[in-house]
């Protein structure tokens, strides 16, 4: 069934929830918000193409799920609470099934951070998906990326390449974006593709420990040069450190899985540094959230990322 732009927009509204500190949602000519006091408003956007951020076979509701995830993950890089945000589509047609689909997994995880949609903008035009977030902070406390202290410890959430793993398969053929897998360690390894968690609750939990903080989107070492270069220090890693999954490890290699990790995307963990005063917190906060962090290494002097054990094999020296 084909919709008309007023009904597919209807059929999105329905969808979306309420909130106290929304004065007015979805259907005016801009949407009407009480932020809270004492907080700032932390804003970011992403945007996902089909056949360039995700293979064009995805399904829609995977689709949906990744849209928001990729955002959330930034605002949690920011220490931020998810709040509101909106959502720019561009379709090429409008078909009801679809929608419907994109809004089952889109609302999953909108609702499980208790992010509103209040509003948002429908066009016809190749795929593409669009959305900005808006987060609160407690002034002072958002987690940026300058502020990496020498001496600090670098950290990372989960495991990282499992995403990149999942991409090398379905490039080789091995892995269907639209089937389950099989295999469960390659299962796993797609649902990371897929639908990405971020590490929202961490992000908050962070506030007060970490001195800076960023999501793995591009990679770690590409992201932690955003830390390095913005901080003005050094970023030194010790690659046999980095976390891999035994499933990563399984499917591709230990080495390919050590690459993936070090340089794949789409991880949407989240890497931060902080004092080793505080290792003894962060051991307690990853308990509450059963989630691992891992110290992968540590803030010196000068410029760039460093990391001598992945010279040695696959050449780099120098990640700035
Ligand atoms: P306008 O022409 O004034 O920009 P629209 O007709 O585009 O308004 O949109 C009507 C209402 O529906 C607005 O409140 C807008 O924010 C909302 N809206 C449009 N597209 C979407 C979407 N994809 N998701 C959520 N809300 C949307
Ligand atoms: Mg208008």
């Amino acid at each position: 069934m084909s919709l008309a732009e007023f009904a597919l927009i209807e059929r999105i509204r329905a969808r979306s929830k309420g909130r106290d500190d929304i004065v007015l949602g979805i259907g005016d000519d801009a949407a009407l918000l009480q932020p809270l006091a004492g907080h700032w408003l932390a804003v970011t956007a992403d945007t996902l193409n089909s056949g360039v951020h995700f293979p064009p076979e995805t399904q829609p509701a995977d689709i949906g799920w990744k849209t928001l995830a990729v955002n959330l993950s930034d605002l949690a890089a920011m220490g931020a609470t998810p709040a509101w945000g909106t959502l720019a589509l561009s379709l090429p047609s409008a078909e009801a099934e679809w929608i419907d689909a994109f809004a089952d997994g889109f609302f999953a995880l909108a609702d499980a951070h208790d992010w509103r949609l209040i509003g948002g903008d429908t066009t016809r035009g190749p795929l593409s998906l669009s959305v900005t977030a808006f987060g609160q902070v407690p002034q002072g406390q958002a987690l940026r990326r300058d502020g990496a202290q020498v001496g600090d410890d670098i950290w990372v959430s989960g495991t990282l390449g499992d995403a990149a793993a999942a991409l090398q398969r379905w490039q080789g053929g091995a892995l269907s974006v639209t089937d389950p897998a099989a295999d469960a360690d390659d299962e796993l390894l797609r649902q990371r593709l897929l639908r990405p968690t971020p590490r929202v609750r961490l992000g908050i939990a962070l506030r007060g420990i970490a001195t800076a903080a960023v999501d793995v989107s591009d990679g770690l070492l590409a992201d932690l040069g955003h830390i390095a270069a913005r901080s003005g220090v050094a970023a030194h890693v010790d690659a046999a450190l980095v976390p891999c999954s035994t499933s990563a490890e399984r499917v591709i290699g230990r080495e390919a899985a050590r690459q993936c990790a070090l340089s794949g995307g789409d991880d949407y963990e989240l890497c931060f540094t902080a004092p080793p005063a505080c290792r003894e917190a962060l051991a307690e906060i990853a308990a509450r959230l059963s989630l691992t962090v891992t110290c992968i290494g540590r803030v010196v002097h000068g410029t760039g990322v460093h990391c001598p054990s992945a010279l040695a094999r696959q050449g780099y020296a120098h990640f700035s």
